[in-house]
């Protein structure tokens, strides 16, 4: 009997979207299967807290999304989908009512250095933008090959390999300098004192802000994915939501199976098609710290003391370097810090469709230990009234997520991990194990396509792309 399907998607989310998206668009008949009862995982908008306002539940900025080689060649704005930038992509404030801001312009960025700062500043980052496309097409394949530009690649690494605390005392004196670098390296949640990859995740995502900025989709999240959904209806591609699946026996028939699932539910849904040893390893991945977030619907803008942050997209609010440092060190020891890292964004500013005329929302979440079901609404609310005084007057209603609530809401985001695992070191070569192929498994029909394969976390689709890549060389090549 011949298969129903060339493949079947397991999970909604941007990768198993783009996954399947690219296999349909090669003319491969395509089913996905979403447990939840809508599509999208981490691209979804709701009205969380009152009717008119609309939330991103999980990814709101999207840097990758725009630089993502893959989503690039796809029609989405026929789709639906369109990227609004802000003013400017980051700010980041300090005490005493200034602050750091990410320009798309990397002169402006610079000029507001110290004079040796803003020179280091241009000579660290200066060389990597001009070679942005290439370094990023690089970066974002399996980690065992060959680069295209190995120069490029060669020159980033050597500027990530150090932890992110040596590289910001080394290269600036600059407190605000040292601010900024230190506020895009939180986003890898690994310890800034770790080698690698807290200054490559930091300096990907300033190069990013620097070449093609940090934009938001008009409406919200929910828009990425409804655009690659009506892309892929619109090649024959079918979408089925509300069936979480937990045996490889409830999956119709096809040739190849593609999972947008952690490592551990893909070896439990796959059961005895994988080797027990193969199993054992997907069950040893380790997963990142959780986070705990709150959505606001405010009555006006935040009355941001720094003039700067009022019209930035992203806000990071955690102070200086050093209290950035000791903030993600506590989450990774187990503790809650009472002065957490707090990722805001403020998509309202740019994007009026978010709010009823005159109001906002706010979207903000800070690191936690793994499942924590902490409430960090005070923590989060002091780092906000540190720079913004009067926020909480401005408070209509909130909606707070912690880590549990994640877990619940997406398998996905185990202990609340965000970023499809620990992004350390060791994890961004071997994600899920040590492979030249790593979205293969042992099963010649059977991928893994989720943020737990290369290049992990962040809503670019690329982990679902190389899967697809992958089944059409293998399994699908033969048919
Ligand atoms: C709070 C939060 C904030 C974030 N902020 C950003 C941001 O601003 N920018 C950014 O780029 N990234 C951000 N991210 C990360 C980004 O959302 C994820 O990296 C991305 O969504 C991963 O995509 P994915 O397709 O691998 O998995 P997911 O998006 O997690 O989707 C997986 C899907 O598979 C489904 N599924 C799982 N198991 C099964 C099963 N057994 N049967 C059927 N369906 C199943 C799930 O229900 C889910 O819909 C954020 C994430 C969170 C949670």
């Amino acid at each position: 009997m011949s298969e129903a399907y060339d493949a079947v998607v397991i999970g909604s989310g941007p990768n198993g979207l783009a996954a399947a998206v690219h296999l349909a668009r090669a003319g491969r008949s395509v089913h996905v299967i979403e447990g939840h009862a809508r599509i999208g995982g981490g691209t979804r908008t709701d009205e969380l807290t009152l009717p008119g306002f609309f939330h991103d539940v999980c990814s709101a900025i999207h840097p990758m999304g725009v630089a993502s080689p893959f989503l690039k060649t796809l029609p989405l704005e026929e789709f639906g989908l369109e990227w609004i930038h802000p003013e400017v992509p980051l700010a980041h404030p300090l005490d005493g009512g200034d602050a750091v801001v990410l320009h798309r312009s990397l002169d402006e960025t610079a000029d507001a250095f110290d004079a040796s700062s803003a020179k280091m500043y241009r000579r660290v980052f200066a060389p990597l933008l001009g070679k942005f496309e290439e370094t990023l097409t690089d970066l974002l394949a399996p980690p065992l090959r060959v680069p295209r530009d190995p120069l490029a690649v060669m020159r980033f690494g050597l500027r990530a390999l150090p932890s992110t605390l040596a590289s910001a005392r080394a290269w600036f004196g600059d407190e605000k300098a040292r601010a900024l670098l230190a506020g895009n390296a939180a986003h890898a949640v690994v310890p800034l004192d770790r080698p690698l990859a807290p200054n490559a995740i930091g300096l990907m995502l300033m190069l990013a802000g620097h070449a093609c900025g940090w934009p938001v989709a008009k409406g919200g999240s929910g828009r990425v994915s409804g655009a690659l959904t009506a892309y892929l209806e619109s090649l024959g591609g079918s979408i089925e939501t509300g069936r979480r699946i937990a045996r490889m026996e409830e999956l119709p028939r096809a040739k190849a199976y593609l999972f947008d699932t952690s490592p551990s539910a893909l070896a439990g849904i796959a059961g005895e098609c994988l080797p027990a040893s193969y199993r054992r390893r997907l069950l040893a991945f380790r997963h990142a710290p959780g986070i705990f977030k709150i959505d606001y619907a405010l009555d006006g803008p935040v009355p941001w003391t720094a003039e700067e942050c009022r019209g930035a997209g992203t806000v990071h609010l955690g102070g200086s370097l050093d209290e950035i440092v000791i903030s993600e060190r506590e989450v990774h020891r187990g503790i809650h810090p009472e002065r957490p890292f707090v990722l805001a964004a403020q998509q309202s500013v740019c994007d009026e469709s978010r709010a009823p005329a005159g109001k906002h929302t706010f979207w903000a979440y800070c690191h936690v230990p793994s499942g924590s079901t902490v409430d960090m609404s005070s923590a989060i609310e002091r780092q906000i009234e540190r720079f913004a005084p009067g926020f909480r007057d401005r408070i209509l209603a909130r909606h707070t997520m912690n880590c549990a609530d994640y877990e619940r809401y997406n398998p996905n985001l185990l202990g609340g991990d965000i970023v499809g695992g620990a992004s350390d070191w060791r994890q961004l070569l071997a994600r899920p194990v040590v492979a030249a192929h790593p979205h293969r498994t042992p099963d010649p029909a059977i991928f893994l396509c989720s943020a737990s394969t290369p290049p992990g976390g962040g809503v670019h689709g690329m982990c679902g792309y190389r899967a697809a890549q992958e089944a059409m060389r293998g399994v699908l090549a033969k048919t």
